[in-house]
């Protein structure tokens, strides 16, 4: 069992299959060219497998795969049939714009539930945010899923000049549509150039929804990251995640695995301990994993507090989102 200092049980990992996308989200690339890792750099098929079963072994009962975009990744159906075998709930995060190819093999490897990320539901600015004139094809995937029976969740980062004038367009897709919206308070990694100014927190974005429905709180699930409402009558429902106005690191039960095989303890974390060196030099990864569970900090990777507005981001030291998996 992964148990931190904290009393917290890790039983959910985060592998990152790549830190490529075929999007380029503003929010979460850095603005300079981005340097793709070399794929010598990356774990390949077989070290995924191995890193994932080492991990089931200490307990892990639920493995997402992300990215970067995890469908872009060549062996994603392989890797996803490999995840399947485990004795694990399998899940992924995308974009979505591939989703249409990779239909037959989710339902094949028994996932439920995809949550695909959509900022905007308006297709020029689609097309300002992720510099991709895709949306057309993501809204029909989500589409998809959903005629599929797939349980399907979105995740829109709730940009501060966008969000304010979308929020109840969102709402009202959720009329008639099973779907979930979460929407994400904007985060700070490395290179996205993120300000206070632009997080819009759930409160405010409650308010905006609240002026024009009436709303019902849900019941949230342990782990769960997002607060739950609905429109009483809907069909789906909406979410905030609060990371940073309200952080739920108390009830944390996630670590990553970064594309190349480095294991992340939080999202905010600075420490990286690397697993698929020690793999690739014959070394137990176990004694590596344990440590860094051991070494969670008890909120945001020890790097700003809960109070977001004195958070700087010059003094956070990570990754870009992009390489480390959401
Ligand atoms: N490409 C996939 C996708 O877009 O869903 C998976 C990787 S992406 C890094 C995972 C999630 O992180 C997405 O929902 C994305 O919107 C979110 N994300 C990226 N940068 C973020 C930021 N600065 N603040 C909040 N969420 C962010
Ligand atoms: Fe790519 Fe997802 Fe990041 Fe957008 S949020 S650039 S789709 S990894």
């Amino acid at each position: 069992m992964l148990q931190d200092t904290f009393g917290r049980v890790h039983d959910y990992l985060r592998i990152s299959l790549t830190d490529n996308c075929n999007f380029r989200c503003t929010y979460c690339m850095p603005v300079e060219e981005m340097q793709w890792m070399p794929s010598s750099k990356l774990m390949s098929k077989e070290e995924i497998l191995k890193m994932a079963e080492v991990f089931v072994g200490l307990g892990v009962n639920k493995i997402r795969l992300t990215g970067g975009e995890p469908l872009v990744r060549k062996e994603f159906p392989e890797i996803l049939q490999g995840i399947a075998k485990l004795p694990v709930e399998a899940t992924i995060t995308t974009n979505g714009v591939l989703i249409h190819k990779h239909l037959e093999g989710l339902k094949a490897a028994g996932v439920r539930s995809v949550n695909v990320s959509l900022d905007t539901l308006n297709r020029e600015k689609f097309q300002k945010l992720t510099r991709r004139d895709q949306f057309d094809q993501v809204w029909e995937n989500i589409l998809l899923l959903l005629e599929e029976g797939f349980r399907v969740k979105i995740n829109a980062v709730a940009l501060h000049g966008m969000i304010e004038e979308e929020i109840c367009d969102f709402v009202r897709a959720t009329e008639k549509l099973p779907i979930h919206v979460r929407f994400i308070e904007f985060m700070p990694f490395a290179g996205n150039h993120w300000s206070s100014k632009q997080v819009v927190t759930a409160k405010q974005m409650l308010d905006l929804v609240t002026a024009e429905y009436s709303v019902e709180k849900l019941v949230d699930e342990k782990h769960d990251t997002a607060k739950k409402y609905q429109v009483p009558g809907f069909a789906g429902t909406f979410a905030f995640i609060t990371t940073m106005s309200e952080h739920f690191c108390g009830d944390c039960n996630r670590l990553r695995l970064t594309a190349d095989g480095r294991i992340k303890n939080c999202l905010f974390g600075k420490e990286e301990l690397d697993l698929l060196g020690a793999m690739r030099a014959g070394q137990d990864v176990i004694p590596l994993i344990k440590t860094s569970v051991t070494r969670k900090h008890s909120a945001l990777g020890g790097q700003f507090t809960a109070d977001y507005l004195q958070a700087d981001p010059d003094k956070i030291d990570n990754r870009s989102m992009i390489t480390i998996g959401g």
